[in-house]
């Protein structure tokens, strides 16, 4: 389970508003973080609780109500709830399945940097997320060695100034969109007075799991920057897009923002071409591009959602015969210490 220190919180509490908080925050801290009451909410019988309770103690249960709202109610199988649910299985150890599939470790020259490849940068902008997804690659990350204060932020964004290599900054987390707006304006208008930086990218669920994160205050700030602004969402199955997740992806495109969305490849959820074909059809719909379709990181707790890489690529290849090219994702994986994502 996620514990952040009293330190840490400190920090994290110096972007906090003076006025009422927005909406989506109120809806932040009432997502459900108790396996018992996701169990209740859904309808799942008592034998669901003892694995819920032991994945909940590995990796604790977030999930808000407007993503629960979107799931099926006495449906164990239902592809979101699936996503969230934990279970028993997290606790086993399966060879290969490690806590920093992608050594990222490795790849932190400064306080909440992670530089793998040429030309971008990943910023840990949050150190939570809305939802945690039992997939995640980052869920045993160290947070609260990656969550600098400004003072710090300074220090980092001095090396992003020395490099003018740099051209894109990717802000990541945790969710990015989880922080406020007043602190997020505040990174950005520093990163966009860096005149070699180019691009803005954003990697986000809030705007699936709470669709009323994209609200003024963030189009504001995300609509004012000089920087080109792409979001790439991260959406695995076609049932997480209801009219309000839609509504989101208008006010970002209006506000000029490019739109992509990376998918995870998973067993149970989305391993099936009628499905992955649905999923590429509602999100161009939305004005959303298929971007990525990643095969599972190796994460310790996950490997019960893995698909074989053969058929990951069958599964692509049927989303061929029945898609225009533009709506096929790439099929990649992830190699520590490879400059870019490997095609599969
Ligand atoms: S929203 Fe992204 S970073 Fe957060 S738990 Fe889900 S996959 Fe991981």
């Amino acid at each position: 389970m996620i514990t952040r220190s009293p330190a840490f919180l400190q920090r994290h509490d110096e972007a906090k508003p003076l006025v009422t908080p927005p909406a989506w925050q109120a809806q932040l801290a009432g997502a459900i973080r108790d396996p018992a009451e996701l169990c209740r909410r859904l309808g799942l019988n008592e034998a669901w609780r003892p694995g819920a309770e032991a994945g909940h103690a590995l990796f604790e249960v977030r999930v808000p109500e407007a993503f629960l709202s979107r799931m099926r109610p006495n449906d164990p199988s239902d592809p979101l709830l699936r996503q969230v649910m934990p279970l028993g299985e997290e606790a086993l150890t399966t060879p290969g399945y490690v806590t920093d599939p992608l050594a990222e470790a490795m790849h932190t020259p400064a306080k909440g940097l992670i530089h793998k490849y040429a030309g971008r940068v990943l910023l840990i902008t949050s150190p939570t997320c809305a939802v945690n997804c039992r997939y995640c690659f980052r869920r045993h990350f160290p947070y609260d060695d990656n969550s600098p204060s400004r003072a710090q932020w300074e220090a980092t964004l001095d090396s992003l100034r020395g490099d003018p290599t740099i051209r894109e900054a990717i802000l990541s987390g945790g969710d990015p969109l989880a922080a406020s707006d007043r602190q997020l304006a505040w990174l950005v208008e520093r990163l966009e007075k860096i005149p070699h930086l180019k691009r803005l990218r954003i990697h986000t669920r809030l705007p699936v799991v709470i669709p009323d994160r994209v609200d003024n205050a963030l189009l504001e700030w995300l609509g004012a920057t000089r920087l080109q602004k792409v979001v790439v969402l991260h959406i695995n199955h076609a049932n997480e897009i209801d009219d309000a997740v839609v509504g989101a992806c208008e006010r970002l495109k209006a506000a000029g923002v490019t739109l992509l969305n990376q998918s995870v490849l998973l067993r149970g959820i989305n391993d099936g071409v009628d499905t992955l074909t649905a999923l590429s059809e509602r999100l161009f719909e939305a004005g959303v591009l298929p971007y990525y379709l990643h095969v599972l990181d190796p994460v310790a707790g996950a490997a019960h959602f893995d698909v074989p890489d053969d058929e990951a690529r069958e599964l692509v290849a049927g989303l061929r015969d029945v898609l225009p090219g533009f709506l096929v994702p790439k099929l990649v994986r992830e190699i520590p210490g490879e400059g870019s994502k490997t095609p599969l």
